[in-house]
C-alpha cells in the first residue's frame, strides 16, 4: 500500500489532468476546476514535486488530491484508480474502468454563492478609536514590558512611532469604552470582538495597525514574548480579510524601485528601519491574486522565513509574479537564522 502511494504520487500530475480531459496550457497551467474563472490560475509544479496550486481560490494538493476532488471521490478510491491506470503491473482490487469527466460542466458549475465582503467605514472608525483610547491611557507595567520586548526584537521607539504600534494597556477599560461607543453588531462585524462580545486581543496586547490610504483597515495582535501553551503568537481579526502591511509606503514610489516583501510585520519594520522599502503579507501563504497589481511597476525581492512554509511560499509567489511580468528575485537567510529580525540583530 505504501509502495502504491509512493508510485502513484510520482505519476506526472499534468498527464493525469490531460487524461481527465483538461486543457493544460504551456505545460504549466489550466483553468481551475474548483472555481469559475476565465483566465487559468491553476499552476502545476512538475515532478518531482508533482503538485498543483490555484492562485484564484487557493486550492492545492498532489496528484491524488487533484484526481479525487475533480472526480468527487475519496482519497482511497482515487489512489486505487490511479494505481490501476498508471502504475505498471499493479493488480488492484478496484475496477479498471477509466473515468470520464464532463469537463465542460465542471468549468461552468456555479460556485457556492458567497457574500462578497464589504469593508465598512465604521470599521476604520472603531480601529482608530481603539488605538486613540489605548495611546491616551497612562503607561502601565504591561506597556513597559511590551516596549522592552519590542526593543529586544530590534523594534525601537522610532519604529514604534512610525508604524503607530500601540499596547492594549487595560483590557477591561478598552472593552467597556468600545461597547459604550459602538453597537455590538458593528463591533462584531469589524472583527474586533468575538461572539461573546469581548475584545479578541485578550492575550495579545501589542497591536499592529495596518493602514491603507491613511486609514486603519486591519489590526493584528501579538503576545508579549513567546505565547503560552495553546496560544498563537498572533491574533487576527475574525472575518476581516487582511490587507498588505505598510502598503501606503508604495504610493509615491518611483517605477523600478526595489520593494521587499516579507512574511511578518516585524520583519517589514526592521527592513524599513534599515532604509529599505518593504511590505508584509502576514504569512507565507496568504498572497491574493488581486494584490499583483500593487507590485506591477517595482523590482520585487521576496524575503520570507527560513523554513519550509517560507520556501514554498517564496516559490509560489515568484512563479505568480513571473507570470505576471513582474521583475522578482529572492533573498536568502543564512543557515540557522529563522527570519529577518534575527538576521539584523545578529549581524
Ligand atoms: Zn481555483
Amino acid at each position: 500500500m505504501n509502495d502504491l502511494l509512493q508510485r502513484v504520487k510520482e505519476v506526472d500530475i499534468r498527464q493525469v489532468a490531460r487524461d481527465l480531459g483538461f486543457d493544460v496550457i504551456q505545460t504549466r497551467r489550466m483553468l481551475c476546476p474548483f472555481h469559475v474563472e476565465d483566465t487559468p490560475s491553476l499552476v502545476f509544479y512538475p515532478p518531482p514535486q508533482n503538485e498543483f496550486h490555484c492562485f484564484g481560490c487557493g486550492k492545492r494538493g498532489d496528484v491524488i488530491n487533484l484526481y479525487a476532488d475533480v472526480c468527487q471521490i475519496d482519497f482511497k478510491t482515487a489512489l486505487e484508480e490511479l494505481g490501476n491506470r498508471y502504475v505498471p503491473n499493479y493488480e488492484g482490487y478496484g475496477s479498471k474502468k477509466t473515468r470520464k469527466i464532463d469537463i465542460k460542466s465542471i468549468y461552468t458549475r456555479k460556485p457556492v454563492e458567497e457574500k462578497p465582503f464589504v469593508f465598512q467605514p465604521v470599521f476604520s472608525a472603531i480601529y482608530e478609536d481603539f488605538q486613540r483610547f489605548c495611546l491616551n491611557l497612562p503607561a502601565t507595567e504591561s506597556a513597559r514590558k511590551a516596549a522592552e520586548y519590542l526593543r529586544g526584537r530590534g523594534i525601537d521607539d522610532w519604529t514604534i512611532r512610525l508604524f503607530r504600534l500601540f499596547v492594549l494597556k487595560n483590557y477591561g477599560l478598552a472593552n467597556d469604552y468600545l461597547k459604550e461607543k459602538y453597537s455590538i453588531d458593528d463591533l462584531m462585524a469589524s472583527g474586533i470582538v468575538n461572539d461573546r462580545g469581548n475584545l479578541v486581543f485578550f492575550k495579545h496586547p501589542i497591536i499592529i495597525p495596518y493602514y491603507q490610504n491613511g486609514r486603519i483597515t486591519y489590526l493584528q495582535g501579538r503576545t508579549i514574548g513567546e505565547p503560552s501553551e495553546g496560544t498563537n503568537k498572533y491574533q487576527f481579526l475574525t472575518g476581516i480579510p487582511r490587507t498588505i502591511f505598510n502598503i501606503d509606503s508604495l504610493k509615491n514610489l518611483r517605477g523600478n524601485a526595489e520593494v521587499f516583501v516579507t512574511e511578518g510585520a516585524f520583519d517589514c519594520m526592521t527592513l524599513v528601519r534599515h532604509g529599505m522599502v518593504a511590505v508584509s503579507l502576514g504569512s507565507a501563504k496568504t498572497f491574493k491574486k488581486e494584490w499583483i497589481k500593487v507590485f506591477k511597476k517595482f523590482k520585487v525581492w521576496i524575503w520570507f522565513d527560513n523554513d519550509l512554509a517560507g520556501q514554498n511560499g517564496t516559490r509560489d509567489l515568484m512563479e505568480e509574479m513571473h507570470l505576471n511580468g513582474i521583475l522578482v528575485g529572492r533573498k536568502y537567510l543564512p543557515d540557522g537564522i529563522k527570519d529577518i529580525n534575527e538576521y539584523f540583530q545578529k549581524r
